[in-house]
């Protein structure tokens, strides 16, 4: 290594010093580390923030579709793979980036330490494949800091107290990183993706879609859950709750990318701030129902039992003494969910279930929404000039979901974008 010192003035050194204290979290996608060519490029990036005045922690996912491979590695073994092993296996993927990225920080010269989740103390709870983080040992990474490395661990893992390796679910790099930043309090965590940033519906399917200069966590949250698939909803959650301001970029350039952060007032006149899609759920309606006190409590907790995630619920007083229920589940727990759903039809005599797994739920966020009023009725007007039927509507304060028919979901979403004049101005 090396480098050319030069004589500093005492102010400059004073304000070299502020700067230093400084902890910048940033967290690398698989996307962004799917190959050689990717992994230098963060690493060029990484010392460039490190050569700022920074110190640096940063956070890597698997390359590319590693995990998805992995999963595929262990689905040729056994239907039912052990969690814990699943865990043992899934956490390589990381510990591969992670080694990789220290290499090419190396060969620009600057010194980096990888860890695994393990080695920094990230202890979750005993849960595999979706651990919690109850905890997180700052101490190894500060004194890597303090000696000047750059401090790279590995996402999506942690151990238990009993050091056994966990996963944190899917997607949960994020967390990794916003959890790192709080507990080093970071001055932003940064997360670097393939995008520019959070838009107001996904490109792919709105030509002109528009890029946010910044969304509120709450906002952020139901987007991220509702099926943009920008960051990890839960770990926007631990964002709000600790404060962590985040900022979302894209490592191929030097857009400035979406910051996530405390809703403010200004927020607030912004009626409407994205626009989703899922097309990863299916309607199940329980038909004839006997409409008195009692039954959705007994139906609802024996998909519970089972352990199955509902979405949105519609039950309405009937005129007869019948009712129908409907409900959406997630389309990959469908083939485990039918017979469980079928039992709870039988216990409480009703007719018979009907599936509809060719759904959409487009869905309506904004902060904006808790001030004005008539934003619901322009939603509907835009499918209804559409022609687009809408089966179940559930609303929460920040947001507005239509199901529709699947094959529709995209019509809609652009429908509804225009209607509220989201595009970008030409
Ligand atoms: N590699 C893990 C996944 O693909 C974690 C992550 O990417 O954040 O889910
Ligand atoms: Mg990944």
């Amino acid at each position: 290594m090396f480098r050319v010192t030069q004589p500093r003035s005492f102010a400059t050194l004073r304000m070299t010093n502020k700067v230093l204290q400084m902890i910048l979290v940033q967290k690398y996608g698989g996307s962004s580390v799917a190959n050689i060519k990717k992994v230098k490029n963060v690493a060029r990036r990484v010392v460039a923030a490190k050569r700022k005045g920074n110190q640096v922690v940063v956070v890597v996912s698997a390359p590319g579709d590693t995990t998805d491979e992995l999963i595929d590695l262990a689905g040729k073994i056994s239907k039912l793979p052990n969690r814990r092993e699943m865990d043992m296996l899934l956490s390589t993927g990381e510990q591969m980036s992670v080694a990789l990225l220290a290499m090419a920080i190396h060969e620009l010269g600057e010194d980096a330490v990888s860890m695994t989740g393990y080695q920094v103390g990230i202890i979750t709870d005993e849960v595999h494949g979706a651990a919690k983080i109850e905890d997180i040992d700052a101490r190894r990474m500060k004194a890597e800091l303090a000696k000047g490395k750059i401090v790279i661990v590995a996402g999506f893992q942690g151990k238990t107290a009993n050091h056994e390796i966990t996963t944190l679910g899917r997607g949960g790099s994020d967390l990794t990183a916003v959890a790192l930043a709080s507990v080093l309090k970071a001055k932003v965590c940064e997360i670097y993706t393939d995008v520019d940033g959070v838009y107001n519906a996904d490109p792919r399917i709105v030509s002109n879609a528009r890029k946010l200069p910044v969304i509120s966590y709450d906002e952020m949250m139901e987007m991220a859950s509702l099926g943009a698939k920008v960051m990890q909803s839960r770990s926007v959650e631990v964002g709000k709750k600790y404060d962590v301001p985040i900022l979302v970029r894209n490592s191929m350039n030097n857009a400035e990318g979406t910051l996530i952060t405390k809703e403010n007032k200004k927020m607030e006149k912004v009626l409407v701030s994205g626009i989703t899609l899922n097309e990863d759920e299916a309607k199940v309606t329980i038909l004839k129902v006997p409409d008195k006190p009692g039954i959705a409590a007994k139906v609802f907790s024996k998909i519970a039992e089972g352990n199955i995630n509902i979405d949105m619920i519609i039950q309405n007083k009937s005129t007869t003494n019948y009712t129908d229920i409907s409900f959406t589940v997630f389309r990959s727990d469908l083939k485990r969910a039918l017979p469980v759903i079928r039992k709870a039809a039988e216990a409480v005599k009703a007719r018979g279930i009907q599936v509809d797994d060719n759904i959409a739920k487009v869905s309506l966020v904004g902060v904006g929404m808790k001030s004005h009023s008539g934003v619901a009725g322009k939603m509907f007007s835009a499918l209804a000039e559409k022609g687009i039927n809408i089966e179940m509507i559930s609303t929460s304060e920040i947001k507005i979901s239509c199901v529709v028919d699947g094959r529709r979901g995209k019509e809609a979403v652009r429908a509804i974008h225009k209607k509220f004049e989201l595009g970008k101005k030409k």
